[in-house]
């Protein structure tokens, strides 16, 4: 019983006008009135209802809740006026630092040991675990008993209820009359021809491989896009032949329906076009706190938005765009008639309604995909890349040569390698010089176009002619210990103007502009994609 958590230091004599309002009020409460029957009055009902709430259950009013240590209250019945006379003075538990050496102390001790002791006496000691009861595990008759009612998953078997073995009464079937008609659908397995599927799923051999010489006579087989195929098998004359194929049906491609049917003992190809609208998505919104929650809430697809975000990245910092600023994301996307949407890559990305805009659109310039603004300047090409995988063991600038032994320029970096790892073109380029050059041994030198150039010495190893074209990250080399050299290491130059700069200190960068025809067709373009109005369109992508 809760009662003595309950109870307030001062007992019943804080009771008060206040507990005999609430008392009225809770008296013909069924919780209280069912239980209370001990209480002598209704001033302990009153003042159990300050502490306890009134959706507690019955346990709570039980009769035994009466606690001894809760003070009578004055002028009730002679029980109680004998339990204070006898009960009065009677402290059980002493306060045990005070009063030391007297009766009342001992008699402390002598509880408090006695409840320490039977405790002690009543517990199953530590190195007697208290086990919880586990259920027995089932076998026989009561395990198939539970089985029966259990759910098993269908990979399993999932059966379920019970099963009567069979009787004298049963007599097995010679014969079952078979289904009129076999509906069902088929799946095109990867590496698996059309005919063996068809095969499979019971058409015959003779059916299967006019189906197939119909379809390829109207598509590659390899260029279906479907993989599941719809079919219908007739009536059969006899068991021992294969049902007939009455109907196949299959989306072949995005845009195309494909329907074989019989006509007496001819397939008949019929092959529906499925109109396709390309009118690219165009989603538009203010950026607010998330660019990605604005966009992806106003209807662009996650992979766009994180496109979008990646192009927008390489020219301004979008974190820091204002959240004023309009967002302006235009997908590929292609609708077919009969609802299907395929979303395609970003075709522009822009960014407008504030301080910063931005107009970026992909456009094929010299054999290369590249984004350009509204202005037709391309994008900043990369940092170089690492030339090879190693360590700087030898920075650019004055030191002491190890092996001439004298102070003098170092024109690049050296990067520390193990003999024969690759060597890569740090940018595109063309390779202007490739051969042995006195100290540098093998060497390769790149013309990356504008004022840049890059120079790869002591190569052990040379994979690129001069005049050769090579691109950002190809293998040119491999690292090696020719010409003037302590071990195997990459001496790394970059040139600016013909001039060794610190390799490490020069961000490549350059600007591509598109010019004449090119800047005039990239322009009418990005105006055609700039027409597409916001959400569902009704023009037509030109391709
Ligand atoms: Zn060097």
């Amino acid at each position: 019983m809760s009662r003595c958590l309950h109870r307030s230091p001062q007992g019943g004599e804080r009771i008060g006008p206040v507990n005999l309002t609430l008392n009225a009020l809770f008296h013909s409460d069924p919780v209280f009135a069912g239980g209370g029957g001990t209480f002598d009055d209704g001033v302990f009902g009153g003042h159990r209802a300050l502490f306890l709430r009134n959706d507690h259950g019955l346990e709570l009013g039980g009769g035994a809740s009466v606690s001894p240590a809760f003070p009578p209250v004055p002028g009730t019945a002679l029980s109680t006026k004998l339990k204070r006379r006898v009960f009065a003075n009677l402290d059980l538990a002493p306060d045990l630092g005070a009063r030391i050496g007297t009766l009342t102390w001992y008699r402390g001790v002598a509880t408090c040991i006695g409840l320490c002791a039977l405790t002690f006496l009543m517990a199953p000691g530590f190195e007697t675990p208290i086990y919880g009861t586990v259920a027995p595990a089932l076998t026989g008759t009561e395990l198939d008993a539970a089985r029966a009612q259990a759910i098993a998953p269908l990979a399993k078997g999932a059966t379920t209820g019970y099963r009567v073995a069979a009787t004298s009464l049963v007599a097995p079937l010679t014969d079952t009359p078979e289904r009129p008609m076999i509906e069902g659908t088929a799946k095109l397995a990867f590496g698996e021809g059309l005919v063996a599927v068809l095969q499979r799923t019971g058409v015959g051999k003779a059916d299967a491989t006019q189906v197939g010489q119909l379809i390829s006579s109207a598509m590659p087989l390899g260029d279906i896009q479907s993989t599941l195929l719809d079919y219908q098998l007739g009536r059969r004359p006899e068991k021992s032949q294969p049902r007939p194929l009455e109907k196949l049906e299959m989306r072949a491609a995005f845009d195309k329906r494909m329907e074989i049917t019989r006509v007496g003992s001819t397939l008949n190809l019929k092959v529906i076009p499925i109109a396709i609208d390309n009118t690219p998505l165009r989603v538009q919104g203010a950026i607010g706190s998330s660019l990605y929650r604005s966009a992806r809430a106003a209807g662009a697809p996650a992979k766009a938005v994180e496109s979008y975000i990646r192009t927008l990245a390489t020219r301004m910092s979008v974190a820091r765009l204002d959240s004023d600023c309009k967002f302006d994301i235009i997908v590929k996307q292609a609708r077919a008639a009969t609802g299907e949407v395929q979303l395609g890559n970003l075709l522009y990305a822009g960014v407008s309604g504030c301080d910063e805009k931005l107009q970026l659109m992909p456009w094929e310039s010299d054999g290369k995909i590249e984004w350009f603004d509204g202005l037709g300047k391309g994008n900043k090409t990369g940092m170089m890349a690492m030339p090879t995988n190693g360590r700087f063991s030898s920075a650019f600038g004055m030191r002491r040569h190890p092996i001439l032994g004298y102070t003098r320029m170092h024109k690049g970096i050296d990067i520390a390698a193990p003999w024969g790892t690759p060597v890569y073109a740090a940018t595109d380029g063309v390779v202007q010089f490739a051969g042995r050059s006195s100290g540098y041994g093998n060497f390769i030198k790149l013309n990356h176009g504008g004022a840049f150039g890059t120079g790869y010495g002591h190569l052990s190893r040379i994979v690129v002619r001069s005049g050769q074209a090579v691109r950002k990250g190809q293998v040119i080399g491999a690292v090696g210990n020719t010409g003037m050299s302590t071990g195997p290491h990459l001496h790394y130059e970059l040139y600016k103007n013909g001039v060794a700069v610190n390799p490490r200190s020069v961000a490549f960068s350059s600007l591509r502009q598109l010019t004449g025809s090119d800047l005039g067709a990239f322009r009418s373009k990005l105006g055609q994609l700039l027409s597409v109005p916001v959400g569902r369109g009704a023009q037509q992508d030109e391709d």
